[in-house]
């Protein structure tokens, strides 16, 4: 296996949680991101608590082990540590995970129903329609695996009066998958607006499973 590189990979993280901002993902100190350190059992790199994202340094993302405790590092962890590290015991192939606050995915967590393929590119990085977490709090240690059961193996599941968890095999993966269900959920809303039944896809049926 590659050697992971700590450093480069901090700035990476940094670089996405400033993107989140950029696409009007999250406001505030909300959201959070995490790594898996893939040449290192049981060590994840994760963003720490309470601290605004134009603000914060490379330097300022911390290590932890999988029972969320603080390795390394100059803040506490996310408030949400423990439903990463849920995701990360239950998913192993899951290696990157970004959860944002986005308004229109959050639309659908209020509305009780899931995010539905209304865009091809959404399908096949979810692998099936958003389903929704009922609402509970996110720092609670129970939160992680009843999140894990609702999401199962798809890689995006809606928080109801929150927000959004979405995993990867890489950042990069984790963040489009992001962006693309805050799309068709904007696109769901406009659609639900001209018709009780808009046309959707199915991941099941798809052709192919390629992004286009
Ligand atoms: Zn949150």
């Amino acid at each position: 296996m590659s050697t992971f590189d700590i450093t480069a990979a901090k700035e990476q993280i940094l670089e996405y949680c400033l993107r989140s901002m950029e696409y009007g993902l999250n406001f505030n100190t909300q959201g959070n991101i995490s790594l898996r350190v893939s040449d290192q059992p049981n060590r994840f790199l994760i963003t720490p608590t309470d601290l605004e994202y134009d603000k914060m340094t490379a330097d300022d993302i911390v290590l932890v082990d999988s029972d969320s405790n603080l390795i390394e590092g100059k803040h506490e962890p996310s408030s949400e540590v423990t439903v990463h590290m849920a995701v990360y015991r239950r998913r192993p192939n899951v290696n990157a995970i970004v959860h944002t606050e986005p308004v229109f995915a959050n639309v659908w967590g209020v509305v009780g129903e899931p995010i539905l393929g209304t865009l091809v590119n959404m399908v096949i990085y979810t692998k099936g329609d958003v389903p929704i977490m009922p609402f509970s709090l996110s720092n609670r240690t129970e939160f992680g695996d009843a999140m894990c059961d609702v999401m199962g193996e798809l890689n995006a599941v809606v928080w109801a009066n929150h927000g959004l968890l979405t995993v990867g095999d890489s950042l990069r993966d984790a963040f489009k998958t992001s962006v693309a269900v805050e799309s068709a959920a904007k696109v769901q809303i406009y659609a639900r607006t001209a018709t009780p039944n808009p046309i959707v896809l199915r991941y099941e049926n798809l052709p192919t499973t390629t992004p286009l």
